[in-house]
């Protein structure tokens, strides 16, 4: 689960992690309130309007602006608010539809005194599989794109591992402050920002913070100006408090869809859809799917109780997207009996009446015989298979069919 950079300081600030003031905003009569709240907190008339989405590189597509007076936050917010905001990292990039921009943040200018006198750095947290740590990856070219940064001038991005039982040591928030080329009351806030900052990530169960960019104000402070959290949805239940700023309008509508009635859905790009019992299994069908030349159009675990309410909510959602070319149920009767699992596809083909792409299902383990008879006898446009190899053949004629 992401949050919204305004969601992302909050937390930052539980943990003492300096951020400049801000205030969200949902219409442009909050926009101005919020612009008030600030200039009265910086006693500046400076403030930044910054597009909330679930996306980086807002800055690029005119998602951040920088007001200098209240008729200019006044003209700035209704722009913003409302728009379709492209940006590299939009569905589409920057030739997609963009994504809808429902709230602002409306923070005081946190290059202070002046912009000449700061300067951006670029600090993230995430684990390194490989390695099998956490690590704490850090440069002197903040602000930008740290993939161009790292591409070009590999040298200038730095790496601190962290041991996972020994934790985050004194001695490399030194380290990174020093890389860095701090000195004096910089350098102390640097080490006790990312030192924080690491405390936030492990006590959040977070899989990514990124701030960018963390900025070294003219009177030597350090702040997050930017951040980026993603947090690990297996350990959300150990946090009510964060799992509460879900914004299900950033999230891909049939996925929140699948998780009310429980089921492990992941949309992907391909025309066969899938559904499956068993996580394993849902892999091993990607796979025969891509053997016989489609592509999955999503990973659809209906777990183990696949009666016919869990299989007709489960088509529903793989209908939606229309992408999908034909659909592929391959379910292993183990603890369900298979027969019990194609009276539920036939009831449920039956529910939701036409359904247009075809569907091929291949029903393996107990009763599964039975299984096939009652699919072959219910007179619907379903064809069935035993082997897994039969069904991706069936695939690859249904599609072969358009
Ligand atoms: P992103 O484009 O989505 O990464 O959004 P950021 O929050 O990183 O903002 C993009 C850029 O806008 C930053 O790299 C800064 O150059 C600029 N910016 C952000 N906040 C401020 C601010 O408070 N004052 C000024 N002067 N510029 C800002
Ligand atoms: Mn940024």
């Amino acid at each position: 689960m992401n949050l919204h950079e305004y969601q992302g300081k909050e937390l930052l600030k539980k943990f003492g992690i300096p951020v400049q003031e801000g205030f969200l905003a949902t219409t442009p009569e909050e926009a101005i309130k919020a612009y008030d709240q600030v200039v009265e907190s910086s006693k500046s008339p400076v403030a930044v309007i910054k597009a909330q989405i679930h996306a980086g590189g807002r800055g690029k597509g005119g998602g951040v602006k920088l007001v200098k007076s209240r008729e200019q936050a006044a003209q700035t917010a209704p722009q913003i608010l409302g728009m379709m905001l492209k940006t590299p990292q939009t569905p589409g990039g920057m030739n997609g539809p963009g994504k809808l921009v429902r709230k602002i943040l409306v923070t005081e200018d946190s290059f202070k005194p002046d912009f000449e006198s700061c300067k951006e750095y670029y600090v993230s947290i995430l684990t390194d599989r490989e390695k099998k740590a956490n690590v704490i990856i850090y440069s002197t070219e903040g602000g930008m794109d740290i993939e161009a940064v790292a591409e070009k001038t590999p040298h200038l991005v730095h790496k601190e591992y962290v041991h996972p039982l020994a934790g985050f040591q004194a001695f490399q928030a030194r380290n990174i402050a020093f890389k860095l080329g701090l000195s004096g009351e910089s350098f102390k806030n640097m080490v006790r920002f990312v030192t924080n900052l690491y405390k936030a990530f492990t006590e959040s169960d977070a899989t990514l913070f990124e701030i960018n960019p963390c900025l070294k104000d003219g009177y030597g402070n350090i702040l997050a100006v930017d951040c980026k959290v993603s947090l690990d949805d297996n350990a959300l239940f150990r946090h009510s408090d964060l799992e509460a700023m879900r914004d299900t309008d950033e999230e891909d509508p049939a996925e929140v869809e699948a998780k009310a009635y429980n089921l492990n859905y992941v949309s992907l790009d391909g025309n066969v859809g899938c559904m499956v019992n068993g996580a394993g299994l849902a892999m091993a069908t990607m796979d025969i799917i891509k053997l016989s030349g489609g592509q999955p159009a999503n990973f659809l675990d209906v777990g183990g109780t696949a009666d016919a309410a869990r299989v007709e909510q489960a088509f529903r959602i793989i209908l939606k997207d229309p992408a999908v070319k034909a659909i592929l149920i391959n379910i292993f009767g183990g603890i369900v009996r298979c027969d019990r699992v194609a009276q539920g596809v036939v009831d449920a083909y039956k529910n939701i009446g036409e359904i247009k792409v075809p569907i091929i299902v291949r029903l393996q383990g107990t009763n599964a015989e039975l299984a096939k008879d009652i699919i072959d006898q219910s007179g619907l446009r379903v064809r069935s298979a035993i082997l897994l190899k039969d069904a991706a053949e069936l695939v690859r004629e249904a599609l072969l069919e358009k």
